[in-house]
């Protein structure tokens, strides 16, 4: 019997397993293709901040950004390569938010460092910028070094069945509590008001002769050069869905738009190719992750019945799965947010510590039963 069962091994499964190592507990992992296969195994996993004038996500991501730096730094700093990051804005627009995000940021801001600047693009020296101290992870070896400590099965969780006091997985293993780390590939757990977008994303990784410092973010993001090599990502492509397009992704196409933006940037010199990586993000529909215990529908719909149409509904009288959670949802931003929401997680599940309605998956089922 296990304390807990990961379902997913991506970046969220992952910091989750590794906080629940951390106390002292037996930890399962499950992935049907491997450790940081999905999503994450694609990810150029630059951890930066939202340079936006203002909102939610951008306050959620700022302390991500401080929580997740400082995290990497201190548990992992062998997959954590600290970097100058460079966010230029593509348009008047971004030139104007990122020139109010400057007025009002806490962050110590950089200049351009010179042997950069000479190597940017006429429109790139242009426009306006923020350039601050971040970072870049190494996705694959983040992951694996997470799960050292848990138990790993490569295996497709079919089933999940609750038997008294405790998760059945594929009949074969039992853990008291269950979190869902499924990114955008799969919905173990079919409610109807849970939804996500899933936004297919390529990077390559690519020789060249210039010498890059930096992280640059504009149409697409270029990483410092490391042993002549940089990444380049990523694409969003709404269209493609690996598991319901029946044809096969382009990936000369997805190259030649990634090349054509960096090189908007930033002036490339004898161009390779050398590897594609390719995997879904996962979105909710109003950016905020999705964090917490899943409420049961069918049983709150019942229960619930005269409270489900009040304005402000109280997300503690529905019903929920016992010891069922969920992390999800993180969009472009899961090497940023999953460390920090690992974190609030653990200590819910652990210690019983409220997570904010704000990012509770309650408040699609509140909006799901309103307009039933
Ligand atoms: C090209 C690209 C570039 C990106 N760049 C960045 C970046 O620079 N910075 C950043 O912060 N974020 C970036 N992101 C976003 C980031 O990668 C995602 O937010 C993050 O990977 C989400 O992690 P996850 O663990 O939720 O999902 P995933 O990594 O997709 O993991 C989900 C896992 O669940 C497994 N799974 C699903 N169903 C089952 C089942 N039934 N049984 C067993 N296993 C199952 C899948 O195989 C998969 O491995 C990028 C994403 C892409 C695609």
């Amino acid at each position: 019997m296990y304390d807990i069962a990961i379902i997913g091994a991506g970046i969220n499964g992952c910091s989750v397993a590794y906080e629940f190592i951390k106390e002292g507990k037996r930890v399962i992992i499950f992935d049907k293709e491997g450790i940081a296969s999905g999503g994450s195994g694609a990810a150029g996993a630059f951890v930066s901040p939202k340079f936006s004038k203002a909102g939610e996500l951008k306050e959620m991501l700022h302390s991500a950004f401080l929580y997740s730096y400082d995290f990497y730094d201190k548990n992992f700093p062998q997959n954590f390569t600290k970097a100058q990051l460079v966010h230029i804005a593509k348009d008047e627009a971004d030139d104007e938010a990122l020139h109010i995000y400057k007025q009002n940021t806490q962050l110590p801001l950089q200049k351009i460092p010179i042997d950069l600047q000479i190597q940017l693009s006429e429109d790139a020296k242009k426009r306006e910028y923020v350039s601050i101290d971040a970072g870049v992870v190494d996705a694959q070896r983040v992951c694996n070094d997470m799960v050292c400590g848990a138990k790993f099965v490569k295996e497709k969780v079919e089933t999940l069945i609750f038997d008294d006091d405790f998760w059945v997985i594929n009949e074969s293993y039992s853990a008291r509590n269950v979190v869902l780390a499924t990114g955008a590939y799969d919905m173990l757990i079919k409610e109807p008001y849970i939804k996500l977008r899933g936004v297919w994303g390529h990077r390559i990784d690519i020789t060249t002769t210039i010498q890059n410092p930096c992280s640059i973010h504009q149409y697409v993001s270029i990483s410092p050069s490391d042993e002549g090599k940089i990444a380049i990502g990523a694409t969003h492509n709404v269209h493609f869905h690996p598991e319901k397009n029946k044809e096969a992704y382009d990936i000369e196409q997805g190259r030649a738009e990634l090349l054509q933006k960096a090189a908007k940037t930033l002036n490339l010199e004898n161009v390779e190719v050398i590897q594609d990586y390719m995997g879904l993000r996962s979105g909710s529909f109003d950016y905020l992750p999705m964090l917490g215990s899943l409420v049961l529908s069918n049983e709150t719909l019942l229960t619930c019945k005269g409270s489900l149409h009040v304005k402000k509904p109280d997300y503690s009288e529905y019903v929920y799965y016992p010891n069922l959670t969920m992390i999800n949802g993180s969009g472009g931003y899961g090497f940023v947010l999953a460390p920090y929401l690992a974190k609030i997680l653990t200590e819910h599940i652990l210690h019983g510590k409220k997570i904010s309605e704000r990012i509770s998956p309650a408040r699609f089922f509140a909006r799901w039963a309103k307009r039933r």
